[in-house]
């Protein structure tokens, strides 16, 4: 052997004894594509995984090198190894309560309910409610029900019950439904007042409907009602951790934090069941700005860890599109010649003197924006209080930025605003915005990642859950096919598809960009966490309308698996 090789031999042998010696691999994946999304290393053979975290991606035999006598081999069969799936917007409290402690009537399938059915539904529930007790469900929504924007009332939920209380809430979380018997225990009449940033909506006679807008009129009803166990709650937490690992995700968030039971209540559940594995994700919380204590001494920015963390604070702005009440430059479609422009939440001193100080004290803002009204409402806030480059990198959050104009993407691109887009709005209600509810010029520009992408933004895809169904992978897919639900199947504005590569980007990468994660997640990487999914198809190499029919076989955080298919 000639002097030099043995020389070189010798000093391999050196290296990868020391490799060895610094540490064995506890896992090491191989036998399958490992998509990373790091675009410095796209692909790889094998990554191996040492105390929860990645600390080799890389050839078969790189790999192979740090496989140590007790480090467990997973061949991954031709399965595809992703990083763990980001999921930066779930109301995970609410989603517990909308399906698992109230009963779900989410129909995200067609055929579309009826009023009818719906009323079938709830008497069908009603059997099983004592008397004095309520009648609680979600999911009902006007745009998906036959014929189209059929509304329950107080009149109709009488048919259900007028003994039993009912509540109901829409599926966009900004609409809720009672009967007469609810309004009665209530304490509201006719001559009752809006509460504070919600309303009491009343028929040109002046009479209550029966149909309340935003939070502060639902808890009107909520406080009326007696409050689940701690057992019961934390059971169904439970089960939407068991849905969020099942499709994949890794990491999520829980945007409002205090909505339901309280900062105190939930911070102290949420944090207590992500550490003790009844929770299986990290989440990263933000504050719902209704909650937050008044002198708060309690809750910092960044306060926890890599598996539970406070980071920011939320600030719901303006309605939902789909129910008619996110704030519009422009009247809305529906009905023809209404006059209707949806509602913001507040003035915009009010969203200043709310946002201002949260953002000195250091917590990320995410502000609900759907209509262009009041995405433009948010930009100004946004422009006063970014003054310097280093607050352009604070990463505001704008939530859905559902019909920005272009000019509005340029703003929002200066400012460092990362928008998360409910991407299932051009799917669900692709048709309903299209034809009826925006009109064709506002729906082109519903979700516009390719705008955003041509302004070099990162942005990400969620579902808002319990808003529409937690599955990342079919984000993606709606993102590059933008094709929409109800037959005959139409393309909601081809110019705004991305690639399949961005389309992933936007539930990985630039989702743990938006929460402010991504040195740590969202890619398969050297030094990152060990979080990833194991899919049963490459999704870079699958048609962008069939991502969504791709397998999660697996789920593994912190280099343990938390999920397998049965
Ligand atoms: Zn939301």
């Amino acid at each position: 052997m000639p002097y030099l090789s043995r020389i070189t031999l010798v000093a391999m042998c050196a290296i990868a004894q020391s490799v060895i010696a610094g540490g064995n691999a506890d896992t090491i994946f191989y036998g399958g594509d490992v998509v990373t999304m790091n675009k410095a290393q796209p692909k790889a053979e094998a990554v191996a995984v040492q105390g929860g975290k990645i600390i080799k991606v890389g050839s078969l035999s790189q790999v192979k090198a740090l496989q140590g006598k007790d480090t467990k081999l997973i061949n991954l069969n031709g399965q595809t190894l992703m990083p763990g799936l980001v999921e930066p917007h779930v109301h995970i409290v609410g989603t517990a309560f909308s399906e698992e402690v109230w009963t779900n009537l989410s129909n995200f399938t067609l055929p579309h309910d009826t009023l009818d059915s719906l009323v079938k539904k709830l008497s069908d529930i009603g059997k099983g409610v004592k008397d004095g007790e309520w009648i609680s469900a979600f999911g009902v929504d006007p745009s998906r029900t036959d014929p189209f924007m059929s509304e329950l009332t107080a009149d109709i939920l009488d048919k259900v019950s007028t003994t039993k209380p009912i509540f109901v809430m829409n599926q966009s979380m900004h609409i809720a439904y009672v009967n007469h018997k609810a309004l009665e225990l209530a304490g509201l009449n006719d001559s009752s007042p809006d509460p504070k940033g919600g309303k009491l909506l009343k028929d040109s006679k002046g009479r209550l409907t029966g149909v309340v807008y935003e939070a502060p009129a639902f808890y009107l009803f909520l406080e009326k009602m007696s409050p689940p166990t701690q057992a019961v709650i934390e059971q169904a937490i439970a089960k939407v951790g068991q849905r969020l690992v099942s499709k994949g995700v890794t990491t999520s968030a829980e945007i409002t934090v205090g909505a339901y039971l309280g900062v105190d209540k939930e911070y102290a559940l949420l944090n207590g069941m992500a550490h003790n594995g009844m929770l299986p994700v990290r989440v990263r919380g933000y504050i719902y700005s209704n909650a937050f204590p008044a002198s708060n001494t309690k809750y910092t920015p960044g306060q926890g860890d890599d598996i539970f963390k406070l980071i920011g604070v939320k600030i719901v702005a303006d309605g939902s599109d789909q129910g008619l009440t996110g704030a519009m430059t422009k009247p809305y479609a529906y009905p023809a010649g209404t006059s209707n422009t949806g509602t913001l939440n507040f003035s915009e001193q009010e969203l200043y003197s709310i946002a201002k100080p949260r953002f000195d004290e250091g917590w990320q803002l995410s502000v609900h924006s759907n209509g262009d009204r009041s995405i433009e409402q948010t930009l100004n806030v946004f422009e006063k209080l970014v003054k310097t480059p280093a607050d352009a990198k604070e990463r505001l959050r704008i939530e859905h930025f559902t019909v920005p104009t272009q000019a509005q993407i340029a703003r929002a691109a200066k400012l460092g605003v990362v928008p998360g887009f409910t991407i299932g709005h051009t799917d669900y209600w692709g048709e309903a915005f299209h034809d009826h509810l925006l009109g064709p010029e506002r729906a082109n520009r519903i979700d516009a990642g390719a705008s955003l992408i041509k302004k070099g933004m990162h942005f990400a895809y969620h579902s808002d859950s319990p808003v529409s169904p937690i599955h990342p992978l079919k984000y993606a897919s709606e993102g590059a096919s933008r094709l929409w639900q109800v037959t005959p199947q139409k393309v909601l504005n081809a110019s705004e598809k991305v690639s399949i590569n961005d389309a992933l980007k936007a539930i990985t990468i630039d989702a743990a960009y938006q929460l402010k994660m991504d040195d740590k997640i969202g890619s398969v990487e050297e030094g990152k966490y060990a979080d990833f999914a194991i899919v049963d198809k490459n999704p870079m190499k699958t048609d962008a309308y069939k991502i969504r029919d791709i397998e999660v076989n697996e789920t593994w955080v912190n280099g343990q698996r938390v999920f397998k298919k049965n």
